[in-house]
């Protein structure tokens, strides 16, 4: 069978909109799909592992890096940098698997511009009472930077509309059907199929012998 790049999948959200937890869940689901793990700045919360969550670095490490030119994309959100590795993506891709990229707007429009076939997924709350209380539920920040990140949110959200799919995450069961659904469609693509499936059509399309 051919070997075929992997498909790119671009997921935004404000922050406690579910984004992690949804592609967490699908990758559960799906043990063939991966996360790409970016670099940041930004300290590790607790649970959180270097090089499984992020790869935590200094500022002056981050920024060697972006002279360097190893970042794909990378942008500064929340006082922090965060950035996608353009070697540990590519090589990924290349061995066909498909790769989720948890990145902000920003980002995603960086990814577009050098990959345009990357596909967008805005995720969004049901409301912007729910998102404060997930932030909140979260116990993982204190309210000033809950505050900050409620401002944030808007921002993010005024960007939904460069992506090619929302999903609102009322209901977490459906919004993960909702996410695998789009990723199912995406990897049967005609395009993606014949290249996948090129022994099979060969076969079903052999003229027989008599
Ligand atoms: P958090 O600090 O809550 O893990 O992430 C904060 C924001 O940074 C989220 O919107 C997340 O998607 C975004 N982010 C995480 N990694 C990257 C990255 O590599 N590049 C960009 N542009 N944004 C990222």
């Amino acid at each position: 069978m051919a070997q075929v790049s992997g498909n790119l999948f671009i997921v935004s959200a404000p922050s406690g909109a579910g984004k992690s937890s949804l592609i967490q869940a699908l990758l559960a689901q799906h043990a063939d799909m991966q996360v790409s793990v970016s670099h940041t700045t930004r300290a590790p919360r607790p649970g959180e592992q270097n090089g499984v969550h992020y790869h935590f670095v200094k500022v002056d490490d981050f920024k060697a890096r972006i002279a360097a030119g190893e970042f794909l994309e990378w942008a500064e959100v929340f006082g922090n940098y965060y950035g996608t590795s353009r070697t540990t993506l590519e090589h990924t891709l290349q061995q066909g698997i498909d790769v989720f990229l948890d990145i902000d707007w920003q980002g995603a429009r960086q990814i577009r511009q050098q990959l345009p076939d990357a596909i967008g997924i805005f995720i969004l709350p049901p409301s912007l009472d729910v998102l404060q209380q997930r932030l909140q539920s979260r116990g993982q920040d204190s309210a000033d930077i809950i505050a900050g990140r409620m401002s944030k949110a808007q921002d993010e959200m005024s960007h939904a509309d460069e992506y090619d799919y929302l999903i609102v995450n009322d209901d977490f069961q459906q919004a993960l059907l909702e996410l695998r659904s789009i990723v199912l469609c995406q990897r049967n693509r005609l395009i993606r199929q014949q290249q996948r499936q090129q022994d099979l059509l060969d076969q079903l399309l052999a003229k027989s012998a008599d």
